[in-house]
């Protein structure tokens, strides 16, 4: 499947997404944990869009939404912390749950048991995985971004645009796509972004409030983290590691990391870029990047992890050190097949 130019088609499945989405009349949105510009986009948008049909949305995510993309809802989206009540009596009164940017059960952590006696609605465009979400999926793993494919949803629903819809689809195809620079930039991924040009996204002021309004801690943190970068004697595997220390000093968080695994990624000869990062209970999570030589979505996999072919991730149980052991044997051995 794949959304052509027009925005059209998104398959079969497209068309009982609509259905659902226009009979529902109380929806609860989420997206994956540590949303990012993409979850985060994507649901500021299809709120609007929900909203203006008369439905009433609340957002409901595993973690809290992003500050950096907090500019992207507009005042009638409510974002309700899971966990709360009001959370709870969301999902107990909505009569329709959609989940963006992941189809896996395990990525919307404590979400997933407020929502899952609601019918659901999954758009991502990720490959399947292990622990899929049951509902009505609309899978395309050829969109840049899952805000692609609400964009398509959207105009085959005949969305009244509005520059704010325009600015969270941006956003999402914009930051999914490394500001245009990754593999998955595509022609549709460019002529989405055009339209969303035409409709009121604004690309210079997007892109100043996402890669031009970084706080000072996250260069305290990448000050940290830059002592560690390290080079496989291969020359084709580098990591970096952000010190569990070095967020206490810097007073930073996870949400400064953006970016960050491009450093190891941008090395001349580096095939597998790894960034590691002290996870809670002492886990270790490791972002992976390709170039074409290895699927890291099949490594994230083998630890338990997932993602896409050149972009993945996982959450590995043993400490630092080891982790750091283990990804980067596997990484090597890869290469080496
Ligand atoms: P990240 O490295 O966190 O920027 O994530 C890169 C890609 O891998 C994204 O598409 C994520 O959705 C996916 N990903 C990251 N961590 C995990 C995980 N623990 N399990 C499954 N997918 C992941
Ligand atoms: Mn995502
Ligand atoms: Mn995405």
């Amino acid at each position: 499947m794949s959304s052509a130019a027009a925005g059209l088609p998104l398959g079969s499945d497209c068309g009982e997404a609509l259905d659902a989405l226009g009979r529902a009349s109380r929806i609860v949105l989420s997206t994956h944990h540590n949303a990012d510009g993409d979850g985060a986009g994507s649901e500021a948008a299809l709120a609007m869009h929900l909203a203006g049909r008369g439905k009433h949305v609340r957002i409901v995510n595993p973690t809290p939404f992003p500050e950096a993309f907090a500019f992207l809802l507009d005042d009638a989206s409510r974002v309700l912390p899971v966990g709360g009540q009001e959370a709870a009596d969301a999902c107990r009164e909505a009569d329709l749950a959609v989940v963006l940017d992941t189809s896996e059960a395990k990525r919307i952590g404590p979400v997933h048991a407020l929502i899952r006696h609601l019918p659901a609605v999954v758009i991502d465009h990720h490959p399947a995985g292990a622990d899929g979400i049951s509902g009505i999926v609309v899978r395309d793993t050829t969109a840049a971004a899952t805000g692609e494919m609400v964009f398509a949803l959207l105009e085959r629903d005949g969305a009244a645009w509005t520059p704010q819809m325009a600015a969270a689809l941006y956003t999402a195809v914009l930051t999914d796509t490394g500001g245009f620079r990754f593999s998955n930039t595509t022609p549709t991924c460019l002529r989405t972004a055009a339209r969303l040009i035409e409709l009121g996204a604004a690309p210079h002021d997007l892109h100043r409030r996402v890669y031009g309004s970084f706080r000072r801690r996250r260069f305290a943190l990448l000050q940290e983290s830059l002592a560690t970068l390290e080079v496989h004697e291969s020359g084709r595997v580098a990591w970096m590691i952000v010190p569990g220390a070095a967020y206490g000093r810097t007073q930073a968080s996870v949400e400064d990391l953006e970016g960050f695994v491009d450093v190891p990624r941008s090395i001349r000869g580096v095939e597998v870029a790894l960034l590691f990062r002290v996870a809670k209970d002492g886990q270790t999570k490791v972002s992976m990047r390709s170039g074409a030589a290895v699927d890291v979505n099949q490594l994230a996999a083998a630890f338990g992890g997932g993602g896409h072919p050149r972009a993945a991730g996982a959450v590995l149980p043993e400490p630092m050190e080891e982790a750091v052991r283990r990804v980067v044997g596997a990484v090597v051995g890869a290469l080496a097949e």
